[in-house]
């Protein structure tokens, strides 16, 4: 795989409403969702004095998942820091961290020093490269995305001209805020009038919006950020969980656990409120192999 390809557009019908569900969880099986448009990037250009990429993050994230393919195509070492991996789970991996570490990558458990360090990197949302070495921030949160995240907006922008939609709301829900920032700036820089709106899934919204201006200083190129309740990054809901089925059972589509039901809720509870009657699309980010450790906790939990 070394071609990203244009992800379909499906249309369906949920709560009385017609919904465009960009499928970009479709783009390919191995590299998909928001995290192969991000490291697009690396994919389309030559990095001839590349040799090994390191990042950091959760131990179950779908970027660590995402850069293990994209090493194993650019034959590139991967080195990716945690700050912890509960016994369990290194006794018996599931989920992105079974198949990265089957793509190669190697895992390491911060100390002290290497924590700051990384830190301290991570904390300037750019990649950082240092003799063989490229440093890529958590999330991909940096500028190398917005390559990929600008042919996702152009493929939107086609997309809404064949169907000759005036305006289109697109809707996705937020980690970093990378893929929504791009997004929305790309469109007001292809000239094109649709609005993007998001929420925050981990920290709150003044959180997400900190996160647009560490990437974006003017404003106007930034989202809109929904309103929403405060919940704590992967801590389970219940009311959520539900929500996760009734989605996957009416339209026939698996949605992520950790930002899609919160996504989807936010956006119906948006759109009844204010009245909109425009069209709406719902982006699919991926990140589906997370699912299996987030159904392991909700079987145990809610039923
Ligand atoms: C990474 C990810 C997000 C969050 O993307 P950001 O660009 O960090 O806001 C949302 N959904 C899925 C499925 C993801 O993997």
């Amino acid at each position: 795989m070394t071609d990203i390809k244009n992800s379909l557009v499906e249309k369906v019908f949920f709560q009385n409403r017609n919904i465009y569900i960009k499928r970009d969880d479709l783009l390919d099986s191995e590299f998909s969702g928001n995290k192969a448009r991000k490291f697009h990037y690396f994919l389309d250009h030559d990095f001839p004095q590349i040799k090994k990429i390191v990042s950091y993050g959760s131990n179950q994230s779908n970027a660590m998942y995402s850069l293990s393919v994209l090493c194993k195509i650019k034959k590139w070492e991967f080195e990716y820091f945690t700050d912890h991996i509960p016994s369990f789970l290194q006794a018996n991996p599931i989920g992105n961290l079974k198949y990265a570490l089957e793509n190669g990558m190697r895992l390491k458990l911060f100390n002290e020093c290497s924590y700051n360090e990384l830190k301290e990197k991570n904390s300037l949302s750019k990649t950082i490269k240092k003799n063989d070495t490229l440093f890529i921030p958590e999330g991909g949160r940096c500028e190398t995305s917005r390559y990929g995240i600008s042919l996702l907006a152009k493929e939107i922008i086609e997309f809404k001209k064949e169907n000759g939609l005036k305006v289109l709301y697109i809707f996705l829900p937020s980690g970093t805020g990378t893929t929504a920032l791009y997004l929305q700036s790309s469109i007001i820089k292809h000239n094109d009038n649709s609005k993007v709106f998001t929420n925050a899934c981990v920290g709150g919204k003044e959180y997400l919006i900190k996160q647009f201006f560490a990437l974006e200083k003017d404003e106007k190129y930034h989202p809109s950020v929904l309103d929403t309740k405060k919940h704590h990054f992967g801590k389970l809901d219940c009311k959520m969980y539900r929500f996760w089925i009734e989605l996957q059972k009416n339209l026939n589509i698996e949605f992520d656990l950790l930002y899609d039901p919160y996504g989807f809720w936010y956006m119906m509870k948006f759109l009844e409120k204010n009245e909109i009657s425009k069209p709406v699309m719902y982006i699919h980010q991926g990140g589906i192999k997370g699912n299996v450790s987030m159904l392991q906790r909700y079987k145990r939990k809610c039923i």
